[in-house]
């Protein structure tokens, strides 16, 4: 089949690609993204040669342009990569928030339907449920908690979401829809937590932590991440959602902590500044639905993923260093 990747020059997205090339080799591969300056095709070039792939440089918004495409690859599947990611920028300028990742996602949602039904898989976060407080560490999120999004980017996850479910109900589009934790591992954009801390870490810099840093997030390798957006892809049932965690819940703290100690930083870099407006407390994921249905199970512990991805960070300085100026 041909698949259609949207944002694959972004840090998910280009893990899925690899993944994806790898285990079904028999599959092409066309990428859409518009390189904003989270997407990097510096990331592609181990696949831009390959026979299978093709990449494309235009924006999920721009209507002419995906119905070009779609009528030159006619995609059996489409995945829905493509978004603006990171909450703080969404709390400084909502608006391209709004317009990627909702209307983005409607027009490739109509183009689906232009072209008989295309199967689309919308990857969404585990962000659009709120938060859990942090003194009730027996609570997490299941497909059935209620959407309670807080920054602007988890609204405009959340109003994806039920954008596309809302096609899958109107149009009898074949829509699942994926919330996963957070991820880790290699080709994150430097200004998430982990890189960040790495390459502030390797240049000497201080650590800036929200507040007190007791904030949690449930961590997942992007490996696992992929290996369940293909299971869901092969054998979701169309209309659902599925969770996807990692049970690596730590505080941003401790994953400071982790990196300092792993860099041999001295604990003075670590410096707390002004928390994040409105910032969630915790996220946790019941992520049994995805393994009782599917049989998806993470592989990846935290300990080696995050072992991985420092060594990572350390021998790829010339794909972050051009990107980390400001981070
Ligand atoms: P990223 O910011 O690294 O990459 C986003 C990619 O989308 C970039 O390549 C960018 O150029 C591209 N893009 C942005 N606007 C576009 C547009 N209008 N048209 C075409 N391409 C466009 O993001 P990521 O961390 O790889 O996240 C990928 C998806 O996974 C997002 O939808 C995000 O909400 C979701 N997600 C991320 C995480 C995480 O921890 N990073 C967790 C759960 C879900």
């Amino acid at each position: 089949m041909t698949l259609l990747v949207t944002g694959g020059a972004g840090f998910i997205g280009s893990n899925f690609i690899f993944y994806w090339l790898k285990h079904h080799p028999e599959d092409q591969v066309v990428c859409l993204d518009k390189l904003t300056y989270a997407g990097n095709l510096a990331t592609l070039v181990p696949v831009m040669d390959h026979p299978s792939f093709r990449f494309v440089r235009g924006d999920i918004c721009d209507r002419a342009a995906v119905k070009r495409l779609f009528e030159e690859e006619q995609p059996q599947a489409v995945i829905n990569f493509a978004a603006e990611s990171h909450v703080d920028r969404s709390i400084q300028a909502p608006e391209v928030f709004l317009q990627t990742n909702v209307l983005g996602t409607q027009v490739l949602l109509d183009a689906c339907c232009a072209h008989g039904g295309v199967r689309f898989h919308q990857v969404s976060t585990d962000e659009v449920y709120g938060d859990l407080p942090l003194d009730r560490p027996d609570l997490l999120f299941t497909e059935e908690s209620p959407l309670r999004p807080s920054s602007p980017y988890s609204a405009s996850k959340a109003g994806a979401d039920l954008l596309a479910l809302a096609y899958f109900r109107t149009y009898g589009l074949p829509v699942t829809v994926s919330r996963c934790s957070n991820n880790y591992g290699p080709y994150q954009f430097p200004e998430k937590l982990i890189p960040r801390m790495i390459v502030r870490a390797l240049a000497g810099k201080t650590l800036p932590v929200y507040g007190r840093g007791e904030n949690v997030r449930d961590w997942l390798h992007v490996d696992d991440h992929c290996a369940a957006l293909d299971a869901i892809l092969q054998r979701g049932v169309a209309g659902e959602v599925y969770n996807i965690g990692g049970r690596s819940e730590r505080t941003n703290l401790e994953i400071v902590g982790l990196i300092c100690h792993r860099l041999d930083v001295p604990p003075e870099q670590v410096v707390h500044v002004a928390d994040r407006k409105g910032h969630d407390k915790r996220y946790a994921i019941d992520s049994g639905k995805l393994s009782s249905q599917l049989g998806w199970q993470p592989q990846v512990s935290f300990d080696q993923g995050m072992d991985e991805t420092i060594n990572w960070y350390l021998d790829h300085r010339y794909w972050w260093e051009p990107l980390a100026e400001d981070v």
